[in-house]
């Protein structure tokens, strides 16, 4: 066995069905009894039933969270915070609420509950990506880690077919990756592949019946394991791709990444021979890059960035801006193999 070093975050982690019921116990045992409830204007109904379950601990509901957490939104919750007296924040939602919750615990400290009702993956991540002036900019910082997760798969019955899809592939990113990056490890190397496979097997028979309960804690539960694999190694091309993807174009987070991940796999493939041969067996699939690009199409999602908002004169600048910040990869970035990486997930073929 190859030497290794494993860093892992301090989770307190609550799984299963109808586990929103403990809210209040959760937040007496940090000792918060002004809990601020967070969540989009779509979940404010959802996220106002939550408040029913936290009793007298209910400070108040903030419904304004956005997508790439802008910072003059966060200033704008922290007014609540301040003005409720808040000490605690509870983010009901995916991964833009959550990113709000970060963002006000990155600036003040408060202990922070999530339910998380996406498979994003960010509750398990010390990582916040926030965006000013039209710029994400990620930082990394123990005050961001949320505290405890109170997964409740029946939040996520409502997740809608087409969004299960591509949130699940986005977790199935974060695993793929894990198993190349830099600092893999045996350890989360295990994470990554049960939940490669976990999302896998799920997400088929949830695109037939979306409110599965053993189909979606399969899914739910894969979506915590990619997520303690995003938060615990380096993440590498197809990641840093999204970014500056996500960043020029303003690409909507999960089809994007859904779009993307065939291809940056097919490039990473000829370096990791090893991790391509695990992905393949999770998937289930002969090889892992047609494999993933096979089960998110079968599932009905759209692998073209070009139906998401990308230009056709976008490929050249995203090519320069990727090869302009160096970061590690397995294999070393050439920008003909980039640009040839790009125009497949551009229109949408299926990986070589
Ligand atoms: P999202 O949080 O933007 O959610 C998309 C929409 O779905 C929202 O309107 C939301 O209210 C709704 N929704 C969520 N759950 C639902 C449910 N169960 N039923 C019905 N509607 C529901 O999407 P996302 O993909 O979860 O998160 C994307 C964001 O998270 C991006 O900004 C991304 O950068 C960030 N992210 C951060 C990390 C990290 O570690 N920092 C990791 C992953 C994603």
């Amino acid at each position: 066995m190859d030497n290794f070093i494993y860093n892992g975050n301090a989770a307190r982690v609550i799984f299963g069905r109808g586990t929103i019921s403990r809210l209040a116990e959760e937040a007496e045992r940090l000792s918060a009894d002004r809990v601020l409830v967070l969540s989009t204007p779509e979940q404010a109904d959802q996220a106002q039933g939550i408040a029913e379950v936290l009793g007298s601990r209910f400070a108040g509901l903030y419904s304004k969270a956005q997508m790439h957490t802008p910072v003059d939104a966060t200033a704008d919750a922290l007014r609540e915070v301040e003005r409720l007296g808040a000490n605690a924040v509870l983010s009901i939602g995916g991964g833009s609420t959550t990113g709000l919750g970060k963002a006000i615990a990155f600036r003040t400290d408060l202990p922070q509950i999530v339910v998380p009702t996406t498979y994003a993956g960010s509750e398990a991540t010390p990582i916040l990506g926030e965006t000013e002036n039209g710029r994400k900019v990620t930082k990394s910082d123990p005050r961001i880690l949320p505290e405890v997760i109170v997964y409740d798969v029946d939040l996520t019955l409502t997740l809608p077919v087409a969004m299960s899809v591509t949130s699940g592939i986005n977790a199935v990113a974060h695993a793929v990756e894990a198993l190349y990056a830099r600092e893999a490890n045996p350890i989360v190397s295990l994470m990554a592949e049960q939940g490669i496979a976990a999302i896998a097997r799920a997400l088929p028979i949830i695109a037939r019946r979306p409110d599965d309960p053993d189909a979606r804690a399969d899914a739910l539960y894969g979506a915590w394991l990619c997520g303690v694999c995003l938060g615990s190694v380096g993440m590498a091309l197809h990641h840093k791709l999204c970014h500056t993807l996500g960043g020029m174009f303003n690409l909507p987070h999960a089809p994007m990444h859904t779009a993307l991940l065939p291809h940056a796999v097919a490039y990473n493939a000829p370096a990791a021979p090893e991790a391509m041969a695990r992905i393949a067996q999770a998937l289930s699939a002969k090889d892992a890059a047609t494999g993933l690009f096979d089960l998110a199409q079968g599932l009905g999602a759209s692998m073209a960035l070009k139906t998401m908002g990308m230009p056709d004169d976008g490929i050249d600048p995203a090519v320069e801006q990727a090869m302009a910040n160096a970061y590690w990869n397995p294999r070393v970035l050439e920008k003909d193999g980039l640009h040839q990486l790009l125009a497949g997930a551009y229109e949408g073929q299926r990986p070589e």
